[in-house]
């Protein structure tokens, strides 16, 4: 039979031969990843023969089978499963990349361990940890049956398969053990194995195992079977009877179930132990790792199911990426699974966790579509929400391990603050912020209450693009001063909680670098403000002309106390940071940051003596040319230390290089004409050569 060789993919080989050529003792690790692709195999078979039972004709039964041939040193696994049509075993084992497989070498660079391998989607070429040559035999329902081989170098064959016993469904792996590895073709071992990684798999594994029967033959028939030759011998009948009768021993071999233990889930939760828990986590996930928090319960009445949750100890490298699924809960009705891709079992932002649920309710033979609808549904999701919520807070009471876990999850528990209005208060509980008072350890908002001093009524907050950043920010000055406490908010997803959130404990969230502060003054303090506005009516006046429409308004500001000025954005549309992550989101709507970008108001301080000295020069002459520079040049500065990007850089160069020719007296006229001279606003020419003109 004609075979055709393919190439694997560039970084398949190389995860290959990182595999065969690593030195690594714990080799063991391939067994579960094998067992485990039959199981997922199993899994997709009995999903689609619920909607269609003729689909299990070809073999009726759904087992793993483990044959171990000591004399040919082969290990075969076998599964019968849903089987891989040609394009399936060209596609899946070798020539589609997939993400994980660059992840997971580049995990290996910094010290990951190989054991990790399922975890990144790549779990199948373990197998040459142990073999030098793979088989894997396959066929699938709309297909015929084909054999892929390789023994790595780059290259695999696909061959029809006219040689090997017909599978009728399924996959058949054979593994050509490398020399030193022929301890796993032991009977123990393999037992041994099986009952360490895989005995929560949902389907029997069998084991062939060789058993020695003593049988009593006829003594003749096993004389001719042994050298062919007659020996005849003349008796009488009797004789014959008595004599030709002896026992023999008989090698035959046996399926023996190796996974026996009933489902976890439906034992009784006081019953198990942690490490039953821990190794079922790990066989329901393939994590190397512990998990962090686990949570088993039954609910019983209108309806009925049980679950097990688990959060992980860590959080996976894939989890917001957009192609990935949705969730990871497996769905089993009355013991049989549906399918662990269920998206309305859960909502986006626990995807997180792992587990399982049996519902005793559900139809076995339900659809995607119908589970959309199904009102049993949506009560569980109701109920796996709020246990998930109540483990939280479990970890919660130990300070260390919430560390753990909100340096993994935070996002997950924003997200669910912007999407789930009904928990949004409960998950506010678990918020951590470095704040202004908060040292290096991060506070609760529950914590952030109760050091408010008695005048404050709000709960503020600055958010910006990192921590240093909004830590030394002038829209914090004041505050500080007053000793009010500022959490700083510097992941990109706080923006959209904190919108959603709006308050905590019946006190509103309010952001600093937002329009219309209050600050809760006492009377002094607002008596004293409001003369300022007053005298300093005219410098506003006159800075939001020369401004036009760069800024909405133009005021005396309550928030700094040593900057000479700020931008600060329209209480309901964007902050600066808001403007700078959509700026940086590739698919954003460009309508719609029209419409939210922020609406910016200048804000003067006072006591600031820039502020001062413009003011006196505006008193002895409305339109002195220098007060037009400096305002364009504060304005841009401005920009900057609130967080907006400057558009025009080279105009702001310009002015910067102007002040510095000024520091160091350089008289432009002795270097260039006025006409070179670069103009302050490029949109504005004539009036900046009329300015050139008066210097
Ligand atoms: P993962 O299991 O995470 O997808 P693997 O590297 O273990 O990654 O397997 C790659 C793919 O090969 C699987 O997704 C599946 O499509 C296919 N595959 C592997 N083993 C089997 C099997 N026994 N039966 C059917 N398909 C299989
Ligand atoms: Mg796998």
């Amino acid at each position: 039979m004609s075979s055709e060789t393919f190439s694997f993919q560039a970084e398949i080989s190389q995860l290959m031969s990182l595999i065969i050529n690593t030195f690594y003792s714990n080799k063991e690790v391939f067994l579960r990843e094998l067992v485990s692709n039959a199981s997922d195999a199993l899994d997709k078979i009995r999903y689609e023969a619920l909607t269609d039972p003729s689909k299990l004709d070809s073999e009726k039964e759904l087992y793993i089978r483990i044959t171990p041939d000591r004399e040919n040193n082969i290990l075969s696994i076998r599964d019968t499963g849903i089987g891989m049509t040609k394009a399936d075993l060209v596609n899946n084992l070798g020539t589609i990349a997939k993400s994980g497989t660059k992840a997971f070498m580049e995990a290996l660079s910094t010290g990951a361990d190989i054991s990790m391998i399922g975890q990144f989607g790549v779990g199948f070429y373990s197998a040459y940890l142990v073999a030098e040559r793979v088989q894997v035999i396959s066929k699938h329902n709309d297909d015929e049956q084909y054999i892929w081989e390789s023994a790595a170098g780059g290259s695999f064959t696909i061959t029809r398969d006219t040689v090997n016993p017909p599978l009728g469904r399924g996959t058949e792996m054979r593994l050509f053990m490398k020399e030193d590895q022929l301890e796993y073709l032991e009977e123990k071992k393999i037992k041994e194995i099986i009952k360490k990684h895989s005995e929560f798999i949902g389907y029997p594994i069998q084991l062939a195992v060789e058993k020695e029967t003593e049988k009593e033959v006829e003594d003749d028939e096993e004389e001719i079977k042994d050298d062919g030759a007659k020996i005849e011998e003349i008796e009488d009948e009797e004789e014959k009877k008595d004599k030709k009768k002896k026992t023999i021993k008989e090698k035959t071999v046996e399926n023996e179930e190796l996974n026996k233990t009933k489902p976890l889930w439906t034992r009784n939760p006081e019953d198990i132990t942690n490490e039953e828990y821990a190794a079922f986590y790990k066989s329901l996930t393939n994590d190397w790792g512990d998990h962090m928090a686990v949570k088993h319960f039954a609910i019983e009445g209108q309806l009925e199911f049980r679950a097990i949750l688990f959060v992980p100890g860590r959080a996976p490298f894939d989890m917001f990426e957009q192609k990935k699924k949705r969730n990871n809960i497996k769905l089993y009705v009355r013991r049989v699974f549906i399918m662990d891709d269920c998206e309305d079992l859960i909502p986006e932002w626990l995807n997180f966790i792992k587990g399982i649920v049996d519902s005793e309710d559900l139809p076995l033979n339900i659809s995607r579509e119908m589970l959309q609808q199904n009102k049993i549904l949506k009560v569980i999701r109701k109920n796996l929400v709020k246990k998930c919520l109540e483990m939280f807070a479990e970890i919660a009471e130990d300070k260390e391990n919430f560390t753990k876990f909100y340096e993994a999850f935070s996002k997950n528990i924003k997200l669910g603050i912007h999407e789930d209005a009904q928990n949004r208060s409960k998950l506010a509980d678990l918020l951590r912020y470095h704040s202004t008072k908060s040292s290096d350890e991060m506070t609760s908002l529950k914590d952030y209450v109760t050091r408010m001093p008695e005048k404050q009524k709000n709960i503020y907050y600055i958010t910006g693009e990192s921590r240093v950043a909004v830590e030394n920010s002038p829209f914090i000055e004041v505050l500080k001063k007053k000793g009010f406490e500022v959490l700083f908010m510097v992941d990109p997803i706080d923006e959209y909680a904190v919108t959603q959130l709006k308050e905590y404990d019946g006190k509103k969230l309010v952001s600093v670098t937002k329009e219309g502060l209050e600050l809760e003054e006492d009377e002094d303090e607002k008596a004293a403000r409001e003369a300022e506005e007053k005298s300093y009516e005219g410098l506003c006046a006159q800075i939001k002309e020369i401004l036009g429409d760069k800024v909405e308004k133009v005021l005396i500001s309550n928030r700094i106390s040593e900057s000479p000025c700020v931008l600060v954005t329209g209480a309901f549309g964007w902050s600066s940071n808001m403007e700078r992550i959509m700026k940086a989101q590739a698919l954003r709507d460009s309508s719609m940051s029209s419409y939210m970008a922020s609406k910016k108001s200048l804000e003067l301080n006072p006591n600031n003596s820039i502020i001062k000295t413009l003011k006196a020069k505006v008193e002895a002459d409305k339109n002195d040319k220098t007060v037009k520079d400096l305002t364009l040049l504060m304005y841009d500065v401005a920009l900057v230390v609130s967080g907006f990007s400057i558009e025009k850089t080279d105009t702001f160069a310009d002015r910067i290089h102007r002040m510095i020719k000024l520091g160091l007296a350089i008289d432009d006229d002795e270097e260039e004409t006025a006409s070179d001279m670069p103009a302050l606003e490029a949109e504005d020419v004539v009036e900046a050569s009329e300015m050139e003109e008066v210097d």
